[in-house]
């Protein structure tokens, strides 16, 4: 008998293997399609690979402004997908890598739970002191009439299609749906963008999504808000998407349609309801050492629901390999989780937004600070968006919010700030260099007391 078995070869469920493996346990993972899982093969280097050629195309388009002049550009898809390719090829043979070299035995095949110890795999029954799920998730398909229609795409297949559709219409204004928003946007589709919500990535601070919402008009993308799809009809060689909203019905056409409305477990054929194994929603249940109501299987990442994100997956293995290595593993603190919308402009958050800190009662102080006032942004020609940082009556930072130029790699200072409950008074006085982008992160602490230094108080 194995000391563990790990179902699943994404960010989870690889991270897990490792990191048992590091305590000198046997371990054994299994995966049913392509190791990296949804994060590498489908999900998030796909379209960071898309967004950096969009970025790219965006810079090029805009070259007057660095007194460059460029004609006949032209964006080949096929030749960008080549590339994305390549690039989930290279890390993926790393990721294969990685765990040879760790000494972790890799089954290709579906695994399904026999009992608590035993798993089938191609046949053939393994037995594991500890099973760890890590299975992932999957797109909801939401029951609209003609959504089977071959021309109606999941985020699974529309990374790998060759022409950039001329009209695509994307249901759903979440993250996925928005990324793909601005990257077919920028490659020159027209882009349709429905939500049945009031608000685009409605679980942000108000404040960034609707700043998100003026960005996204701006760019052309024709957003459609608490607007709820009824029917997708096919019309020739094209689609016809038929909505209800604010305005009354309405009609749009599309020879693509991306279905980016949210994601579901993936725990088909697992045997969980042979088990017993508790879910809700179709997401496993665990306790706070991840362990399910079955003892010795745990489950980690998307599979037990949100956040869906891979660092995430792949902390939750850490802590569960720890464990069951009988070490203490991380306690993650979910209120210092990061969130990055690789959108234009990005975004980037940790922590409490308003909405969150006045439902939880806190008497929170805010500081902003706009990009139109940061001198890195002007010479980068990308002033849109905000600095604001959220914190408590006694000066403890809870939330940093930004959106703008490289929000991703800003966030990090605000991640160390929250999660270690950073109060103002420590933090001023820290430097930071100039000409920087984190200069706007320094001064919207400052503008929490009123103390920023390059913000006219007139036109706060
Ligand atoms: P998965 O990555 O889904 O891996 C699960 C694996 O288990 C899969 O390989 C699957 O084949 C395998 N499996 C399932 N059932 C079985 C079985 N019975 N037997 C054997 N193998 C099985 N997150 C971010 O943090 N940043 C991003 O920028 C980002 N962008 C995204 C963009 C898109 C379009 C999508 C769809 C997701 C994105 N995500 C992003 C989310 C991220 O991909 C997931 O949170 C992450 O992959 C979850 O990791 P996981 O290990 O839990 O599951």
């Amino acid at each position: 008998m194995i000391d563990l078995l790990v179902i699943g070869g994404g960010p989870g469920g690889y991270v897990a293997a490792i990191r048992a493996s590091q305590f000198g346990l046997e371990v054994i993972l299994v995966e049913k399609d392509n190791l990296g899982g949804t994060c590498l093969n489908r999900g998030c280097i796909p379209t960071k690979a898309y967004f950096q050629n969009a970025k790219a195309l965006r810079t090029m388009q805009n070259s007057q402004e660095f007194s460059i002049s460029l004609d006949n550009l032209r964006f080949d898809m096929a030749a960008a997908k080549r590339r994305k390719d390549k690039i989930v090829a290279n890390l993926a043979t790393g990721v294969k890598r990685l765990l040879h070299s760790n000494k972790i035995k890799v089954i290709s095949g579906e695994a399904r739970l026999v009992d608590a110890k035993t798993v089938l795999v191609n046949g053939e029954e393994v037995q594991a002191k500890n099973i760890i799920i890590a299975s992932g998730s999957k797109p909801t398909l939401l029951p609209i009439k003609g959504i089977e229609s071959d021309k109606v795409l999941t985020s699974d297949e529309i990374n790998d299609i060759t022409t950039v559709p001329e009209k695509l219409v994307i249901i759903g204004a979440g993250v996925i749906g928005l990324e793909y928003a601005n990257i077919f946007n920028t490659f020159g589709s027209r882009v349709t963008l429905i939500e049945s919500m009031p608000l685009v990535l409605n679980y942000l601070d108000t404040e960034l999504s609707k700043r998100m919402a003026i960005f996204l008009k701006r760019q052309g993308i024709d957003l459609h808000t608490s607007t709820l799809v009824e029917e997708i009809i096919a019309a020739g060689e094209n689609l016809i998407v038929k909505a209800a909203g604010k305005k009354g019905d309405m009609e749009v056409s599309a020879d693509i349609v991306l279905v980016a409305s949210g994601r579901s477990a993936q725990t088909d054929n697992l045997g969980l309801d042979r088990l017993g194994i508790k879910t809700e929603n179709g997401f496993i249940q665990v306790n706070e050492n991840y362990e399910t109501n079955l003892k010795n299987i745990y489950a980690i990442g998307d599979v037990i629901g949100d956040p869906m994100l891979a660092h995430v997956a792949s902390e939750e293995g850490i802590a569960v390999a720890e464990r069951i290595a009988g070490h203490s593993g991380p306690n993650i603190n979910y209120n210092a989780v990061p969130s990055c919308i690789f959108t234009f402009p990005e975004i980037a958050v940790v922590g409490m937004g308003e909405e969150e800190a006045k439902a939880k009662g806190i008497n929170y102080q805010v500081g902003k600070y706009p990009f139109s006032a940061n001198g890195k942004a002007m010479t980068m020609g990308e002033t849109d968006g905000m600095v604001k940082v959220l914190a408590d009556e006694n000066g403890f930072i809870i939330g940093v919010h930004i959106i703008g130029p490289h929000a991703s790699d800003l966030i990090l200072e605000g991640i160390v700030l929250v999660k270690n409950r950073l109060n103002t008074k420590e933090i001023k006085g820290t430097i930071h260099p100039h000409p920087t982008l984190g200069e706007a992160i320094a001064e919207a602490i400052l503008d929490i007391d009123n103390q920023a230094i390059h913000l006219n108080p007139k036109t706060k």
